[in-house]
């Protein structure tokens, strides 16, 4: 009987390294997990996890063996790593292999987003083009001022890359970074979105900082402003924020992250001034390899008794 199971919606190369290397049985999710008979569930030792639902303390207890869980992706809002803690299970991510991806997705949505593509792009397929018409103007990327809610590891590749743009670099974390000179800390979400023109959240999500965009930071951007958000979609207050857009509160928004996802909220959908993405920031072939591999490498120390590269708890 396999004593790991991979949860999740595993890539064929991912399946295939988690059944021959650690003969795991595999489910969709943590649901269809709950379903197996608690013969098959009493001796399971590790979990290899992927997926957003929620992995609670009452689905750890459906596992009294378990000692490790190894989390597919950096964020691991989904696991509630104190109720792990006190379980005795050692919680793992996969922290830095993403950070290039979702830094350049970041970027590549502010751009687009100003440059308006999508309705450039339109244009084009429409014929409008061919047919002579005007396209309204769009707005210049480089050279603005960026604040970067949560200087972390992604945050900072974002800012990195928004100084090669020639922006100037606002930042908001709970301490001061070591940063190149001319980068100015603010110790307040309202304050960092006064000082800046476009907003980029890239702070961890969960219950700590839900709503942390919240409608006081949104109108602190000002009708110019652009929020970009690869972090979560609980970071934003989205009804603050559809309220925004509507309104014309803010210029628009690029979101690769949302609320209840896969659900979107429907108001959303069709607006123009929003470049929404299904939550592609790592989904490259290079990245998740990078990051299969490195929660199998999580996942076989935790299985020996060695410390893990990278863990949460
Ligand atoms: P990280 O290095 O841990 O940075 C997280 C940032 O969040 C830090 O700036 C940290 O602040 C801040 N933070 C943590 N706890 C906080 C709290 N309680 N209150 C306020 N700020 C808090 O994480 P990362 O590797 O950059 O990843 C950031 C997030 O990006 C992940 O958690 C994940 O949700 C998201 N993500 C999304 C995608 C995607 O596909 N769109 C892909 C990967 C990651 P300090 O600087 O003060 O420590």
């Amino acid at each position: 009987m396999p004593q790991i199971i991979a949860i999740g919606p595993y890539s064929d190369r991912d399946a295939t390294a988690l059944e021959q290397d650690f003969d795991a049985r595999r489910v969709a999710s943590l649901a269809e997990m709950a379903e197996l008979p608690e013969a098959e569930r009493k001796d399971i030792l590790a979990v290899a996890f992927m997926g957003h639902d929620p992995f609670d303390g009452a689905r750890m207890d459906l596992l009294p063996s378990l000692k490790a869980i190894a989390n597919f992706g950096v964020g691991y809002d989904a696991i509630d790593v104190e109720a792990a803690s006190s379980r005795g299970i050692r919680v793992t991510n996969t922290p830095d292999v993403l950070n290039d991806d979702v830094a350049d997705l970041a970027v590549a949505m502010w751009i687009a987003q100003a440059r308006d593509f999508e309705p450039a792009m339109q244009h084009l397929r429409s014929g409008d083009w061919g047919r002579g018409r005007k396209l309204p103007l769009a707005r210049k990327a480089s050279g603005r001022k960026v604040g970067i809610l949560g200087l972390g590891r992604i945050g900072r590749e974002i800012a990195d890359r928004l100084a090669g743009f020639k922006c100037e670099i606002h930042y908001q974390s709970r301490s001061r970074k070591d940063t190149p000179e001319g980068w100015t800390y603010h110790a307040d979400p309202v304050d960092l979105a006064r000082a800046a023109d476009d907003l980029f959240v890239a702070v961890v999500g969960g219950p700590q900082t839900e709503g942390f965009v919240s409608a006081e930071v949104i109108e602190a951007l000002g009708p110019d402003g652009v929020i970009v958000n690869i972090s979560r979609g609980t970071v934003i207050d989205e009804e603050a924020l559809i309220a925004a857009l509507e309104s014309g509160a803010i210029r628009g928004a690029a979101l690769d992250v949302f609320k209840g996802e896969p659900q979107v909220d429907p108001r959303l959908i069709g607006m123009k001034n929003l470049l929404p993405l299904p939550h592609i920031g790592s989904a490259t072939a290079e990245t998740r390899a990078a990051m299969g591999e490195l929660q199998r490498r999580n996942l076989r120390a935790m299985l020996d008794g060695r410390e893990p590269e990278t863990p949460v708890n």
